[in-house]
């Protein structure tokens, strides 16, 4: 990718954008990259920049402190704009205002990414942070231990630890070489899934008490009003890892988790166990995501949505 190296080497102020609500793979990609291009560029402004704060159990990365908000930036006036695992570029929120017709690397693994970058590093495989760590060696950047920290836990967090379908051959060799490079797999892992707050515990609980099973779609699904949130003291971060855990029903091929937000908006979540193709469904809502993963917001009541998801299983 030695146009991206040339146009990196060009800049002298470079914005990282991550997309919405920021999971390990957005934050894995976007942490290294910014530290390693740090160390080689001394000189150049670099801001990675998130419209939403770093999940708690991801702020255990080293240079996660570093992670600017919206608020940080006073000038913008970027002339390099680097989107990592974000299908779009709504998907970056209100970080697309200090980005206007900025020129555009996209850096992702989504199947729906329409390639809207002026330079397009797009591969569907297992997570962006694997993307990221080939690009990081083209780029000539070190790949120091914090770096790779942050990149293995991209990796866990988009392969279920290592057991979805989106897992090759060379996702263990990535995971190996990072291994070798000092990464504690055991630590980051305890420090990642583990440290669940007590709310994150009974949002959990809630689902799995109140969550429906429609036989003939094999459909799980569970609607979370933000009453229902608020009444467990719960945040929205409290409420990841439920679409999962809806899938693991054995008799269940799909799951669906809905969340009302404060402003009566729905954030919706699908997961399918083999066939079934979520990235479409979520599609019919604006969203996308992988055929196995996909995401959506939507205007739509909860009972609309749960009904145009029944009709297109
Ligand atoms: P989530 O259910 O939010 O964990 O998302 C599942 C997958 O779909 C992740 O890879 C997300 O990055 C992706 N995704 C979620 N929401 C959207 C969206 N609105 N547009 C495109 N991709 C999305
Ligand atoms: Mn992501
Ligand atoms: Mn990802």
């Amino acid at each position: 990718m030695i146009e991206i190296k040339e146009k990196i080497e060009q800049s002298n102020s470079i914005i990282i954008a991550g997309h919405v609500n920021p999971d390990g793979d957005t934050i894995g990609a976007g942490l290294s990259l910014l530290l390693g291009l740090e160390n080689k560029y001394p000189n150049k402004r670099i801001d990675f920049v998130l419209q939403d704060p770093v999940p708690k159990n991801i702020s255990f990365l080293k240079g996660t402190e570093k992670i600017k908000k919206i608020e940080d930036i006073n000038n913008p006036n970027y002339d390099l704009a680097i989107f990592v695992d974000s299908a779009t570029i709504e998907r970056v929120g209100k970080v697309e205002s200090l980005i206007g017709d900025t020129f555009k690397i996209n850096i992702d693994h989504h199947i729906s990414n329409p390639k809207y970058g002026d330079i397009n590093l797009v591969k569907d495989i297992s997570s962006t942070s694997e993307i990221m760590f080939s690009l990081l060696k083209e780029l000539d950047l070190v790949v120091t231990l914090e770096m790779g920290e942050a990149i293995y836990l991209g990796l866990v967090n988009d392969t279920g630890n290592f057991a979805h379908s989106n897992v090759t051959d060379k996702t263990f060799l990535v995971a190996s070489e990072l291994m070798r490079l000092g990464v504690n797999n055991n630590k980051i892992v305890n420090d990642f899934f583990k440290t669940k707050s007590f709310q994150r515990m009974k949002v959990l609980g809630k689902a799995l008490s109140e969550m429906k099973f429609i036989q003939d779609k094999k459909l799980m699904y569970f609607n979370l009003s933000y009453e229902g949130l608020k009444s467990l003291g719960a945040i929205k971060d409290d409420t990841e890892g439920v679409v999962e855990e809806l899938l693991n029903y054995g008799d269940s091929e799909v799951s669906l988790f809905l969340r009302e937000d404060e402003t009566g908006k729905i954030k919706g979540s699908m997961r399918s166990k083999h066939d079934i193709d979520v990235n479409k469904i979520a599609g019919i809502f604006g969203g996308g995501g992988h055929i196995k993963a996909a995401g959506f917001t939507s205007e739509l009541s909860s009972e609309e949505i749960i009904k145009k998801v029944v009709e297109n299983l």
